[in-house]
């Protein structure tokens, strides 16, 4: 099947789950409807739309990566329900995929890809956010367990899951990417306090702290080797980033559409701020493709570093004009409220902005550090 085939059978599949009211003036409500998402994705899993890349029993149907951009787009475009626990499928699956023994897919992949246990990301501490290589919390071992005292922050919906992936130093005599494990965290031990964060937003994807006091963890708990944990942690957001850029570009043409309901009102300025937009859109996608393109034909893809900063600041711009388009009338649409002070984090997850230049700068053109 060519990539535009794959995308029509998974927009039929789509149009025949989703209510039929679904694109009407409801879909404020099931935007946020946690029944029709789980529904969504229990059903995405078992029709093979999940992960379309991998195979049948993982969610998949074994789709290239051409075919798979096309029914992640297509998803995207006809604003598929969001999955409620993203970063489960979205960063951890990935890597549990690739670095967990048999005995760990076995007993926690499909749960996870069903939706029916959550999972958090326990990368961010207070002190070690942009840093990550420079964490603090503590595994020590004794026999067979890991003794983890330490704190994580930012952990969105902790308090939600029944699994973390827990970044830990186990080695601080080493250079310190090379002493970082990743162990993985029931959060039903004794010893793991989890304290959610107040929210300035109305999102269900709650920030939370999370206290380890003591938390004895098994060993055969390891993902991936003893020190390896940096390794696990950069593949796992590598699948983030492929995924960030999409959903941005969508949120764009959202907010694009929202500043054309007032292009009648529209002075000069704020056109020529549209035009920079639609520029800033379209620069997206193409560039999207043409990392796509390289990447299957084994060729580097430096380009697809832009992807994550060009995606969220013209994010961030969109929506701050869509608000500015609007006048008064942004300050009582909490819709339009609630998607600008989205967009503010787009700059900070995944990796910040400045970080993002950093990379640019240093590893692709080949700037010196300062
Ligand atoms: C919506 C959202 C969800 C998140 N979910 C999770 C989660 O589930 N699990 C998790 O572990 N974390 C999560 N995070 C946290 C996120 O990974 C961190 O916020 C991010 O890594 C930045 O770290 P920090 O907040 O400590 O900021 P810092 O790293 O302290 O950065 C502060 C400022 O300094 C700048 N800066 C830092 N280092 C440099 C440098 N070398 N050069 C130039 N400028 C620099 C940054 O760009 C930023 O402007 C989430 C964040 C958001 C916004």
């Amino acid at each position: 099947m060519t990539p535009a085939e794959c995308a029509a059978e998974f927009a039929e599949w789509l149009e025949a789950f989703l209510p039929a009211d679904y694109y009407t003036a409801k879909y404020a409500e099931y935007r946020w409807d946690i029944g029709l998402r789980r529904a969504f994705q229990e059903a995405a899993y078992e029709a093979g739309w999940l992960q379309p890349a991998w195979t049948r029993e993982h969610g998949g149907r074994e789709l290239g990566p051409a075919e798979t951009m096309a029914v992640r787009l297509e998803s995207a475009v006809r604003s598929a329900p969001k999955l409620p626990n993203i970063q489960g499928p979205g960063v951890v699956a990935p890597g549990l995929r690739h670095f967990g023994t048999p005995e760990q897919v076995d007993r926690l992949l499909v749960p996870l890809l069903r939706g029916h246990e959550w999972w958090a990301l326990g990368m961010s501490e207070p002190g070690a956010g942009s840093d990550f290589g420079s964490l603090r919390t503590r595994a020590e071992r004794n026999g067979d367990t890991y003794v983890v005292t330490g704190q994580k922050i930012w952990t969105t919906q902790a308090h939600e899951s029944k699994w973390a992936t827990l970044y830990c130093r186990t080695d601080p005599s080493v250079p310190k990417h090379k002493g970082i494990s990743c162990l993985i965290l029931d959060m039903e031990s004794p010893g793991v306090t989890v304290r959610p964060i107040r929210m300035a937003t109305i999102s269900d994807e709650t920030f939370c702290e999370v206290f380890l006091d003591e938390v004895e963890i098994p060993v055969s708990s390891l993902l991936g080797q003893e020190g390896q944990g940096w390794s696990v942690a950069m593949s796992s957001l590598e699948h983030e980033r492929d995924m960030i850029w999409i959903m941005n570009w969508v949120e764009i043409e959202r907010g694009l559409q929202a500043v054309a309901r007032h292009s009648a009102d529209l002075d000069d300025g704020l056109l020529a701020a549209l035009g920079r937009r639609l520029a800033d859109a379209a620069a997206l996608r193409a560039t999207g493709f043409r990392g796509l393109e390289d990447t299957l034909a084994n060729r580097a893809a430096p380009q697809a570093t832009i992807l994550k900063l060009l995606g969220s600041e013209a994010l961030q711009h969109t929506w701050e004009l869509a608000a500015t388009a609007a006048g008064a009338e942004a300050i009582v649409d909490p819709g339009l409220s609630f998607e600008r002070h989205d967009a503010l984090a787009a700059t900070i997850y995944g990796g910040t902005s400045d970080v993002q230049r950093n990379i640019i700068g240093e590893r692709v053109l080949g700037l010196p550090r300062v």
